[in-house]
């Protein structure tokens, strides 16, 4: 008998993405790539291009960005 549920709590809130995740940080560790331009080169969310990966603030604002009001 198979009792997984699939249940997928966790969505993605970037507004075109719509993937969702049975855990927070496989969520944020897939958030982050819709802020990497290519390889090594990423998108903070003040706008600013850097070719540091994105600490976990700014993995913060991320997700105020993306909220809802
Ligand atoms: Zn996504």
């Amino acid at each position: 008998m198979n009792i997984h549920t699939g249940r997928k709590p966790f969505a993605c809130p970037s507004p075109n993405c719509g993937k969702s995740f049975n855990a927070k940080s496989n969520m944020l560790r897939h958030f982050k790539l819709h802020f990497k331009l290519s390889s090594g080169v990423f998108l903070l969310p003040n706008g600013e291009v850097t070719h540091t990966k994105p600490s976990s603030k700014d993995l913060h604002l991320y997700l105020e960005r993306y909220s809802p009001i």
